[in-house]
């Protein structure tokens, strides 16, 4: 089969490889969309510790089962061949502590399709059967495919604690910044503020009817303290994980507030730490999304209550190479790109 297989920093080639076959317990679905992740534009540069090349990426994907393995129907009965489907591709062991926790994310011996075995920037990928959800009739495979991003989006809005008395700062309009807006301002936060550097990702923003800062030419903290009588948000998302963004959040939330940091940008930053002590800011990671997130995720697009098709652009599996490197530049109002064979 044919799949894009990163082979060293910006190096993304298509190359024929050989198709990879379902084990008793998984199907191979035909890929239909895959979507691209902003840690795999990480990894692409070769910034990333946990991917080595050549590997095929893809996280973020809907198709269709075209093969199962022995067992695979008696784990997962709803799953029968020509099924469309997508995969939550965080294969944990469901006996571990953090998984009985309904944590399964943080079990230490989680595995990631796209990052520990082949993704899914390929025609076929295989999945466990049990991580591999068909999709109600009326969710479409271009929208499942973000329904991995989304629970990313999801965790971090519960994590943040924010509700409708709430108000939040998100810092980053990327696809979780964004898809993270979309899922407080649904939940019925009061007041939501965000910042980005980017005009046309700051227009996507103010589609949804949020102050959205130019933190090149405003000060962040200042301009939430003034919206919010000098008390500071309830809430604050990072959604871009460099110094500048994380100390942002740290001082907009109110004392005693809650900071999720999901960005992983910057391996490590400074942060004000006598401040967090005097102010008792919480301060916390959001990693990925546990099993229960990543099924409220779907059911929650499959309600259709995500906007997102203006500013989602689908492009060919064979030109993924030239659509990182457009997502490295300027890509424009793009909210996701879609790869497709
Ligand atoms: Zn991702």
């Amino acid at each position: 089969m044919q799949a894009l297989v990163w082979e060293g920093p910006r190096q993304m080639n298509m190359r024929e490889v050989e198709q990879p076959k379902p084990a008793a317990d998984e199907v191979l679905i035909q890929v239909a969309y895959s979507g691209i992740c902003g840690s795999e534009l990480g990894g692409y540069l070769g910034h990333n510790s946990l991917r080595k090349p050549p590997l095929i990426m893809g996280h973020e994907f809907s198709g269709e089962i075209v093969d199962m393995g022995d067992q695979a129907a008696a784990i997962k009965p709803a799953l029968a061949l020509g099924a469309r489907v997508t995969v939550n591709p965080l294969i944990h062991d469901p006996w571990s502590r953090a998984a009985l926790q309904g944590r399964q994310q943080l079990n230490r011996t989680r595995k990631i399709i796209g990052i520990h075995r082949p993704g899914s920037y390929a025609h076929y990928v295989t999945a466990p059967a049990v991580n591999t959800y068909p999709l109600p009739d009326r969710l479409s495979l271009e929208h499942a495919a973000l329904t991995e991003p989304l629970a990313c989006a999801v965790r971090a809005a519960k994590l943040s604690g924010a509700g409708a008395t709430s108000s939040a700062l998100i810092t980053g309009l990327g696809p979780i910044g964004l898809l993270t807006l979309q899922v407080l301002k649904q939940s019925g936060v009061r007041l939501i503020i965000a910042t980005d550097t980017d005009p046309d990702r700051r227009a996507i923003g103010e589609h949804f009817g949020v102050t959205v800062l130019d933190p090149l030419v405003t000060n962040v903290v200042d301009a939430v303290r003034e919206r919010t009588n000098g008390e500071g948000v309830d809430a604050a998302v990072d959604a871009v994980g460099v110094g500048v963004t994380r100390r942002d959040c740290v001082q907009a939330v109110t004392w005693g507030g809650t900071v999720v940091m999901v960005g992983l940008h910057e391996e490590e930053s400074t942060l004000q730490a006598n401040y967090m002590i005097r102010s008792e800011v919480t301060v916390r990671g959001s990693f990925a999304y546990s099993t229960l997130d990543f099924e409220d995720a779907l059911t929650w697009l499959a309600d259709g209550r995500l906007e997102i098709d203006p500013w989602l652009v689908h492009a060919p599996l064979a030109e993924g190479g030239a659509n990182f490197e457009r997502l490295l530049g300027k890509p424009g109002p793009v909210a996701k790109i879609l790869l497709h064979s």
